[in-house]
């Protein structure tokens, strides 16, 4: 259910904010919305939160930009939500994330393999408050997703959605998260348009 909404002017446009959660549980999820949701093949982007590449514009991963350039692309087409969850470090939270970068910065060692290093599911994303949201929203069943992640589209196949296309993102980003995205096409098989992301110098 809604639990708190307004509107947001921001430097990528006018959005509709707002808070779900569920009967009985503190647990909730933002989303960022534009314009009418229940047309088929309406653009959704499952955002997990990143406090350092969004608010502190850490040069460690690609969230910030990744984030900024989905409100544009909102607010391009005039439609589309993003849902914003709290998952930080891949659903571990911000103790392990940062227990996690530390490990990678001592040992040299890539985000997945910290995470088995500190005896951590690589993922641990649990996308149930999205589904909730989406039809909180009365999103189309049929969607367009912007993300290169096979793991969101599987996910929001399980809560019934139609993924009819899927883009990537694009936008520019540090080196050091360009090296990043090009660990987690490896490891995490994203499916990386690198044509499409640029990285500063
Ligand atoms: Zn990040």
């Amino acid at each position: 259910m809604i639990i708190a909404t307004t509107v947001l002017e921001t430097a990528q446009g006018e959005f509709s904010v707002s808070t779900h959660g569920t009967e009985g549980s503190p647990e909730r999820c933002l989303t960022i919305s534009q314009g009418y949701l229940g047309a088929a093949g309406t653009v959704v982007r499952l955002h997990s939160s990143c406090i350092f590449g969004e608010a502190l514009s850490a040069c460690d991963c690609d969230c910030g930009p990744q984030l900024a350039t989905a409100m544009q692309e909102v607010d391009k087409r005039g439609s589309g939500t993003i849902v914003y969850l709290y998952q930080e470090g891949r659903g571990a939270g911000l103790d392990l994330k940062i227990q996690g970068m530390e490990r990678q910065r001592i040992k040299g060692i890539n985000s997945y393999q910290a995470y088995e290093s500190l005896g951590l599911p690589r993922d641990m994303r649990d996308y149930s408050l999205a589904g909730t949201a989406l039809a909180d929203l009365g999103f189309a069943k049929t969607v367009t997703l912007m993300s290169n992640n096979p793991t969101k589209r599987s996910a929001l196949e399980r809560l019934g959605y139609v993924v009819e296309s899927q883009f990537a993102l694009s936008y520019t980003v540090s080196q050091r998260a360009y090296d990043y995205l090009k660990m987690k096409q490896v490891e995490g098989e994203h499916s990386l348009d690198f044509d499409k992301i640029d990285f500063v110098h």
